[in-house]
């Protein structure tokens, strides 16, 4: 398998559970997978079908993306076909016999197909080894894509009875799941679920003030990129598009009021990289697999958490660091609630309600977004702080709050515990608001206790105090606060506290994304504008040829021999052949008239100049020093953080300046190689990479260059005893 996967998709290791879920498939096991958006979910069908010796029949209802699908799998060569209601009569025919004579390795049927009588009894003259039924989700009226066809597709599962199948789908409510294995009549299937995280997803709310002032900041960040706007009305998205065109930018609507050949159009210059902007209601997406998507803005409130992670999970599915951004008002919530307030039946109003409740305590928290919507979504995510949300990127301090959080609970108990936070915010800072004095609150002791402090302070340290179990929140028709058991004990043996606290809270502005690209940003252009001319040149959309992760490594690795470019992640044999001259001619061009790109030039100058005030460490560094200490690989790490190797290399300097052990043994080259490096570093007097990489040669590579820098930086602290290690367990 591993063969496999490096001689046709070019990748050197597999994503999370895939491995576990091809292993599955290919023990003739039922299998479920559930897997995020960008999961890798297609490998797990179509490595198998490349092992099997038969014909791996996939149904999908995205009829739209077939042809890219099959195109996709083509450039790599592999043997694949589509049949759909696109193709004429005679095209059809001529594809089934072509499938008849046995070679084709994956055929892509929409479910509508699969059950007409005909298209079985083709079918049944077929040597099928695996049947794939992805976006599985179809199958339940729960799910939002419901498609009636779904529910026949347990028979065909039953005219197969010796086939294996795998049923796939990023849905993440368990509510469809449990729909998905009832009605698809899979047996004793394996069922793998993967984190719903997206870890190359940063999570931000905006204050949605000079909205478009805001949102054209962002734009120009992410110039020639591809971003999806959504907008909660159809004249909302044409409005924002007429204004954003009318400063420049190529943006176009897209709802379902537009003519369907308009809406197709658009989707299509989307998808190839025609248009950059589209702005959109939740009519746009389904159907929209385009891998490089960098950028999704909620310009109006979502409806519920479930939209919400599903419009910006469609961001970054190809792994690359992408923003989702979403703009709230207080005003979009009482717009909502008036919607709301319109509806018929109490029922749904009273879902609606909630679901708006909801997304509403997603946009007004203090606390961690990612780990509020994976919770949400039913995930145990214990982390406190991730480290690509706007809350946690915010530099934080540790602080005594002892004497505060005495004020704040006894300011709970005294005023009755049943208010919200609102009111006894009020009363904490002294405001004799006509609530706070109808309920005589302004004659308690505990009325204007806390006027030193700013009512965001007190706000953040309520959402503080909740998330460590000192108060408790009652959601009835007002949400009320109370003491858990474990706040009145603390109010009574009055043990110290320690909290964290953002130690800038208006900053402003958004401080993701932060830390540069890893690679040749003008190489990478160059690169990018080859892939569109031999893209268009093919018809095809310019992810087919290579994904940008592709030509990101191709732009750090510069490889100027055909040899070296097979190196890169995501060539395969078939690429490799077919695409390799056109695009190391380019590079070898470009090495000589810029010289080698600067991939890890001094990043230790760069580290010198902005050190993290007073020796803060972030929680994603830490995490950094943890995985590679429990034994990871660079490319292990890499993958899982969705961080490049060389943002992971950053984070290892980063720690062992600050005097942090890591233990990093495993990561560097043979001990004579070491030793190599470790005298050039010494004889070169200095601890730039590119003099030492020139005395050496181009046999080794800048990063086991750094990584032995590292470890020779680790040497001269372990002279000095470790300030700090990162101890699971007694290593080291
Ligand atoms: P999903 O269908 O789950 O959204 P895809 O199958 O489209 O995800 O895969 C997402 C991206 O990850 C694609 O660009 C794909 O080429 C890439 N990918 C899949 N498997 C691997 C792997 N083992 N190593 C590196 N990249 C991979
Ligand atoms: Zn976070």
């Amino acid at each position: 398998m591993q063969e496999l996967l490096k001689s046709h998709f070019g990748f050197d290791a597999f994503l999370p559970l895939q491995e576990e879920i091809i292993a599955s498939v290919m023990g003739g096991r039922d299998t479920f997978a559930l897997m995020p958006t960008g999961g890798g979910k297609s490998l797990c069908y179509q490595l198998p079908a490349l092992a099997l010796s038969g014909l791996t029949l996939v149904v999908s209802p995205l009829i739209a993306l077939m042809k890219d699908q099959v195109d996709g799998l083509k450039a790599d060569g592999i043997d694949a076909a589509f049949i759909n209601s696109s193709l004429s009569s005679q095209e059809m025919s001529s594809v089934q016999q072509q499938v008849r004579r046995g070679g084709t390795k994956i055929l892509y049927v929409a479910p509508e197909r699969v059950t007409l009588p005909g298209f079985q009894r083709f079918l049944t003259g077929l040597d099928v080894s695996l049947i794939a039924i992805d976006e599985a989700h179809c199958i339940s009226e729960w799910g939002h894509d419901f498609r009636p066809a779904y529910r026949e597709l347990k028979g065909v599962r039953q005219s197969f009875a010796d086939v294996p199948a795998i049923a796939l789908t990023a849905t993440a409510t368990k509510r469809v799941r449990e729909d998905i294995l009832s009605q698809l009549g899979l047996r004793q299937p394996n069922v793998f679920i993967s984190s719903f995280n997206r870890p190359n997803l940063t999570y931000a709310v905006e204050p949605k003030k000079d909205a478009l002032a805001a949102l054209l900041r962002l734009l120009d960040k992410h110039r020639g990129e591809s971003a999806i706007i959504y907008c909660a009305s159809r004249r909302a998205t044409e409005e924002t598009a007429e204004a954003l065109s009318e400063r420049g930018y190529t943006a176009e609507p897209y709802h379902a009021g537009l003519e369907p050949e308009v809406r197709r159009a658009t989707q299509e210059r989307f998808i190839r990289d025609q248009i950059p902007i589209v702005v959109a209601t939740i009519a746009f997406g389904m159907g929209i697999d385009k891998p490089d998507i960098r950028l999704v803005v909620h310009y109006d409130l979502p409806k519920s958490l479930e939209g919400y992670y599903q419009e910006t999970g469609r961001a970054g599915r190809d792994g690359m660091p992408s923003e989702c951004v979403l703009y709230y008002s207080y005003g979009d919530k009482t717009k909502q609630e008036f919607f709301i307030n319109q509806v018929e039946d109490s029922d749904e109003q009273g879902r609606a309600r909630l679901k708006l409740d909801q997304m509403i305590g997603l946009c007004t928290l203090q606390t961690c977004r990612r780990k509020f919507l994976l919770e949400y979504l039913g995930e145990e995510w214990p982390e406190e702080n991730c480290g690509g949300c706007d809350v946690c990127l915010l530099p934080r301090e540790e602080y005594d709050a002892t004497e505060i959080a005495q004020k704040v609970l006894s300011a709970v108990v005294r005023t009755g515990e049943r208010f919200g936070a609102g009111h006894v915010i009020s009363v904490l800072l002294g405001a004799a608001t006509k609530n706070v004095v109808s309920w005589g609150h302004d004659q308690l002791s505990v009325f204007g206790i806390a006027s030193q402090n700013s009512s965001d302070e007190l706000k953040e340290l309520f959402a503080s105090l909740g998330s460590k179990g000192l108060l408790e929140t009652a959601v009835g028709q007002y949400p009320t606060i109370s003491l858990s058991p474990k706040g009145r004990s603390f109010l009574k043996t009055r043990d110290s506290l320690v909290l964290t606290r953002a130690i800038n809270p208006n900053g402003g502005g958004s401080k993701l994304g932060s830390g540069g690209p890893a690679y040749d940003v003008k190489l990478f252009n160059q690169l990018s504008a080859l892939r569109k001319q031999i893209a268009d040149q093919r018809g095809v959309p310019a992810y087919v040829i290579f994904g940008n992760k592709t030509l990101q490594d191709m732009a750090r690795k510069a490889p100027r021999t055909v040899e070296e470019f097979a190196g890169v992640s995501g060539v395969g044999e078939a690429k490799l052949k077919d695409l390799s001259e056109p695009f190391v001619a380019l590079i070898s061009g470009y090495v000589e008239a810029n010289g080698l790109p600067e991939y890890a030039a001094s990043p230790s100058e760069k580290s010198a100049s902005r050190k993290p005030a007073s020796g803060i460490i972030g929680q994603t560094v830490r995490e950094t020093g943890r995985l590679v200490s429990a034994g990871a690989s660079l490319t292990d790490v890499s993958e899982k953080r969705g961080l490049s190797e060389r943002t992971i290399l950053g984070h290892l300097e980063r720690l062992v300046e600050s005097g942090v052990h890591v233990d990093l043994d495993h990561l560097m080259p043979a001990p004579e190689r070491q030793h190599q490096i470790e005298e050039a570093f010494e004889s070169s007097g200095e601890s730039l990479l590119r003099p030492v990489r020139d005395m050496l040669g181009e046999d080794y590579d800048y990063t086991e260059l750094q990584l032995v820098r590292i470890g020779m930086q680790l040497q001269q602290a372990g002279a000095d005893p470790p300030q700090r290690r990162w101890g699971d367990g007694p290593r080291g």
